[in-house]
């Protein structure tokens, strides 16, 4: 007898963190929907992947910080998918805009949390109740070493990030008894496009481990945190940082 069909969603799937994501939910036999916001050809990339190892997805564009549209995405997904559970949530898509809050305008304070903190309410909200009927989910939040120590020059990052933190906790409380948990992985640097912009030689020397993490191994992580293996560590912020900040 075949197995019932998986459905995963990571936001951001398109690159980075998210696309090393997407790749081992479809090595694990999850059918993986794969957000982006804009850059269509990465996350054709990431579903060209997802095929490789043997799995399979479909691409979903809609922008986590727009709550309308991403409401309209999952649910004409959900109409073209009758019956369906997205039983798995990464909440992965993030951007940064850095600058001091002095000089921060308020498009750089609003896009940054908005895409992180809102995306985190926009994405998961709509898919709730389907866990929580199915008595199983999984929802792992990816946030960052700035959202718990706070970083100079991140004010709107690491407000963004510390929210979904707090977030991650409340949430994990409401719904553990549905078998649903709600954890979050906090990366310190990870390279990525998003560091691509950062001077790793001189980053590196203040990382205990010696070196970036590479964003399989956040993915990683995520995957424990997805396996029934997990099933009990539940409103946890899991640290991946090479030591920079215990
Ligand atoms: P990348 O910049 O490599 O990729 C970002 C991804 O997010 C892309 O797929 C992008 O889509 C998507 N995205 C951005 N904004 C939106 C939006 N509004 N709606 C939908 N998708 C969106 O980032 P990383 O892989 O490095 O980061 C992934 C997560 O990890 C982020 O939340 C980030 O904050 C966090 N993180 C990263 C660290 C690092 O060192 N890299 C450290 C700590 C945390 P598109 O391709 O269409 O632009």
């Amino acid at each position: 007898m075949t197995e019932p069909t998986k459905y995963a969603l990571v936001t951001g799937g398109s690159r980075g963190i998210g696309r090393e994501i997407c790749l081992k939910l479809a090595r694990s036999g999850y059918y993986v929907l794969i957000n982006y916001r804009s850059n269509a050809d990465e996350a054709q990339r990431t579903l060209e992947g997802v095929r490789a190892a043997g799995g399979d997805g479909e691409t979903l564009r809609f922008d986590v910080a727009a709550g309308e549209e991403t409401a309209a995405a999952i649910a004409a997904w959900q109409e073209r998918h009758k019956g369906a559970v997205i039983e798995v949530v990464v909440n992965n898509a993030g951007i940064r805009s850095d600058t001091l809050m002095m000089w921060m305008e308020p498009q750089q304070w609003h896009s940054v949390v908005d895409t992180g903190l809102g995306g985190f309410y926009n994405v998961t909200r709509p898919l709730l109740k389907d866990m929580l009927v199915k008595r199983f989910g999984r929802i792992v939040n990816i946030v960052s070493l700035s959202g718990i120590k706070g970083l100079p020059g991140q004010t709107n990052y690491s407000a963004a990030k510390g929210g979904v933190i707090a977030a991650t906790k409340a949430l994990a409380q409401e719904v553990a008894k549905k078998g649903v948990t709600v954890n979050a992985i906090a990366p310190g640097f990870v390279r990525t496009d998003m560091t691509a912009d950062l001077d790793e030689a001189e980053l590196k020397k203040q990382i205990p481990a010696g070196r970036f993490c590479e964003a399989e191994e956040v993915a990683d992580l995520a995957m424990f945190l997805i396996s029934d293996k997990a099933s009990y560590i539940t409103g946890e912020v899991i640290s991946i940082n090479g030591g920079l900040y215990t």
